[in-house]
């Protein structure tokens, strides 16, 4: 006992004089943001998409960084930052969601928060402008992680959420992207969501949705450092193209798609949601960094690279540490990804042959 007491005394001497040995480092904050792995091919992409993906990638992580430099949280930049890719239809979230066999839009998202351990998810919501608010809202307002389907709806309606019709969500290139899956498969076609508008020319926009290949993955997520030294994840999509309603993927099941614990680190993922979820990837990337000692990276590689790719897990994830580590790690021929850290210079890159 008294061994124990001096040794609990000794120890907190130890730290206190180290502390004033050595002044605490001023923190600086960091953010990494993918917007969906997957076939993404040089060739198949374009210059024109090649350079609208960088474009919108760089203006994410800006949107992000300006929350961590105004002192802001990281769980505020996570959010901001994945509203950002929300908005644009490049992405498969929200405004550039893929479609369920039966022509609908099931939303996914989820957030989590290093410094506390609370997590906020939803599951097949279809009405919400930004899922991701809802997931926080969830976190923040209710004794829950996890709301599904028109429970989660209501919720956030009565949250005072924006909301939004299905035309909202409407892509003329998604939906010819269905269209086509499903004649393939030799499925019936749905009629087309309520309110959208009738063909029409394919837009740029369109041309660029088609060549990213982002109807198979295209999944965003965003995980930030904050300058008090706190981790954050969040995961927005709208799942596998022509998916069978009611399908859940990894990107709202903590520990699957998004995990945070400043224990370890932050992750968010994207691909095929189902080995996420069986292989538990972002809590098992973290718990090789918490009990193993592995470097991020290390941790990130061994998960993704020696586990997933084998058995043909596609995907990808990114990683942020408490002590500022970043780190991506996919096993297919492109990500979207982009980070910046404090006083560093903005890394936007797309394929597997850079960094
Ligand atoms: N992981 C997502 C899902 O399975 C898809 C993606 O990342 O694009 O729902």
């Amino acid at each position: 006992m008294m061994k124990s007491m001096s040794g609990v005394i000794l120890g907190g001497l130890m730290m206190a004089a180290s502390a004033t040995a050595q002044p605490a480092q001023p923190r600086h904050w960091a953010i990494v943001v993918h917007g969906g792995a997957g076939d993404i091919l040089r060739a198949r992409l374009g210059p024109d998409g090649d350079k609208a993906y960088r474009a919108a990638l760089t203006k994410v992580v800006q949107a992000g960084a300006a929350v961590l430099d105004r002192g802001g949280s990281s769980l505020d930049a996570v959010e901001t930052a994945i509203r950002a890719l929300e908005d644009d239809p490049l992405f498969n979230a929200t405004r550039g969601a893929v479609f369920t066999s039966a022509g609908t839009t099931e939303l996914d998202a989820s957030i989590m928060d290093g410094a506390t351990m609370r997590a906020g998810a939803v599951a097949d919501v279809s009405r919400t402008r930004y899922p991701i608010s809802l997931a926080r809202t969830v976190m923040e307002k209710t004794p829950y992680v996890l709301l599904v389907g028109p429970g989660a709806d209501a919720f956030s309606e009565q949250a005072g959420l924006e909301q939004v019709g299905p035309a909202y969500f409407f892509t003329e290139s998604r939906w010819q992207s269905l269209v086509k899956q499903l004649q393939k498969e030799g499925k019936p076609i749905p009629p087309r969501p309520q309110g959208a508008p009738p063909p029409g020319p394919v837009t740029p926009t369109a041309q660029l949705q088609e060549a990213a290949d982002t109807h198979r993955y295209g999944t965003v997520g965003v995980v930030a450092l904050d300058r008090q030294g706190n981790i954050a994840a969040g995961t927005s999509t709208g799942g596998l193209q022509g998916k069978m309603p009611g399908r859940v993927g990894d990107s709202p099941i903590i520990g699957a798609g998004t995990y945070a614990s400043n224990q370890s680190c932050a992750i968010s993922g994207t691909g095929v949601g189902e080995y996420f979820i069986r292989y538990t990837v972002a809590r098992e990337i973290c718990a090789l960094v918490q009990y193993k000692g592995l470097a991020l990276q290390q941790a990130a590689d061994e998960v993704i690279k020696k586990r997933l790719a084998p058995i043909h897990g596609d995907g990808g994830v990114i990683a942020i540490a408490p002590d500022g580590q970043m780190a991506w790690s996919f096993n297919t021929p492109g990500m979207f990804r982009a980070r910046l850290a404090e006083g560093g210079q903005i890394e936007v890159h797309i394929y597997n042959d850079e960094p």
